[in-house]
């Protein structure tokens, strides 16, 4: 079995003078992602490449799924690492590897050796053709083919002689911590835990608030949320979820504005509370689900709308998805099938027949006086009232 992986990474390979700290940030993240299941891993770096190395027992596919999520690594390589016992042993050991790991032994094949240590009696040209040949003696129905083989042999001699064949595909991305913080408004739909997934995969670290109005919605409507952060945080690390209570703020503004324009106002003071946790977190800016025309709050000038009381950025990275799109990102990182639960969403309660989808922005500001001084009362109400959920 194999006790060791080498950690392939690809982008963090060129930042230059910063390269440590992604480095660094993409070891702590392995080494936390195998902290999570049995194995004692030791996550190492060399020579910039990483390996995390067991002596322990472990579940393969327990690990390879925890490395999966990790983001920044583009390749998992399951490796057998051995002894230097000379060049007899390795030729040895690699039979037996391909012998373990190959059930058809009928392909074309080429090695590919690294000689890390200039003191190894052989240059790579020379293991290449040697450890080939006995590999042909080993297994007479491979080919060597060195343009277009369907496996490659590597075999590395370090301090140690690692061999591995099979590059498993990681999630890609930057690692998460080396990018800030952004605040995602995380409902309950498909939408928003994608635009958090995406966000992260850029090495951003992801809070989250999500805006529950009991008892229109109910307890397992937040359940849910819960849930979605929980398999979002598999990727981002540790979240802090803010649960705010929403119902005051959505029922005062529903008796106080028109009924086509609750959804603009409701959203605009969803963002706003958003961006006070952001702050409290020292996010530098919003994520949301928002994707062009999807629903009446999301055209380009209900957007405008919404995004005029922000003053941090805010990122809306399935902007220009189609809704299938969105779909088949939320079934690639297991979203899907708890975000299609069918609980209530705070804003499917209060929606009007024919919201507006072309708002004016004065007319809105207008129907917001009638929110007076009571509605920043009910801000500090809904802030200070809001229950924060470490997700780990
Ligand atoms: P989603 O599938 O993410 O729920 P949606 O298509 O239902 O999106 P809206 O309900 O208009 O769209 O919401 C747009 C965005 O606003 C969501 O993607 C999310 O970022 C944010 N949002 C909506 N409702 C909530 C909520 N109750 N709590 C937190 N954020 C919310
Ligand atoms: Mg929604």
């Amino acid at each position: 079995m194999f006790q060791s992986f080498l950690i392939k990474y690809a982008e963090i390979g060129v930042k230059g003078k910063n390269r440590y700290l992604f480095e660094n940030a993409l070891v702590d993240n392995v080494k936390r992602a195998l902290e999570r299941i049995d194995g004692d891993f030791e996550v190492t770096k060399e020579n910039g490449r990483i390996y995390a190395v067991t002596q322990g027992d472990y579940d393969y596919e327990e690990a390879v799924e925890a490395l999966q999520h990790v983001f920044g690594i583009v390749g998992i390589c399951p490796m057998v690492q051995l002894e230097d016992k000379g060049f007899d042993d390795l030729a040895k050991q690699t039979v037996q590897y391909i012998e373990d790991n190959y059930d058809e032994k009928e392909f074309t094949f080429k090695v590919m050796a690294r000689r890390a240590r200039k003191n190894y009696p052989m240059d790579s040209m020379e293991i290449n053709a040697e450890l080939g040949g006995r590999i042909l003696d080993a297994f007479p129905k491979l080919r060597v083919d060195v343009h277009n083989p369907d496996v490659i042999i590597h075999v590395e001699i370090r301090n140690h002689v690692n061999i591995y064949s099979k590059i498993l595909p990681g999630p890609g991305g930057m690692p998460v911590g080396t990018a800030g913080k952004g605040m995602l408004l995380l409902s309950g739909g498909i939408d928003s835990p994608v635009a958090g997934w995406m966000t992260a995969k850029r090495g951003v670290v992801v809070d989250a608030v999500y805006f529950h109005a009991p008892p229109y919605t109910s307890e397992r409507a937040k359940q849910k949320v819960i849930d979605l952060a929980k398999i979002i945080s598999k990727y981002t690390g540790p979240m802090n979820l803010y649960v705010v209570n929403f119902t005051d703020i959505q029922m005062y503004i529903y008796d106080k504005c028109p009924h086509d324009e609750l959804t603009i106002i409701m959203r605009r003071y969803m963002m706003k509370i958003a961006e006070y946790f952001a702050r409290k977190e020292g996010a530098q800016g919003l994520i949301t689900g928002e994707s062009i025309g999807q629903v009446a709050s999301q055209t380009m000038q209900s957007l405008a709308a919404t995004n005029e009381v922000c003053t941090m950025p805010v990122f809306r990275p399935v902007i220009a998805f189609d809704k299938q799109e969105i779909i088949d990102l939320a079934l690639k990182i297991g979203s899907y099938e708890t975000s299609i639960l069918p609980y209530e969403d705070c804003c499917t309660t209060f929606v009007a027949k024919h919201p507006v989808t072309k708002p004016n922005i004065n007319v809105i500001k207008n129907s917001e006086k009638k929110l007076s001084e009571e509605i920043d009362r009910m801000f500090e109400e809904a802030v200070n009232t809001a229950e924060q959920i470490k997700i780990r």
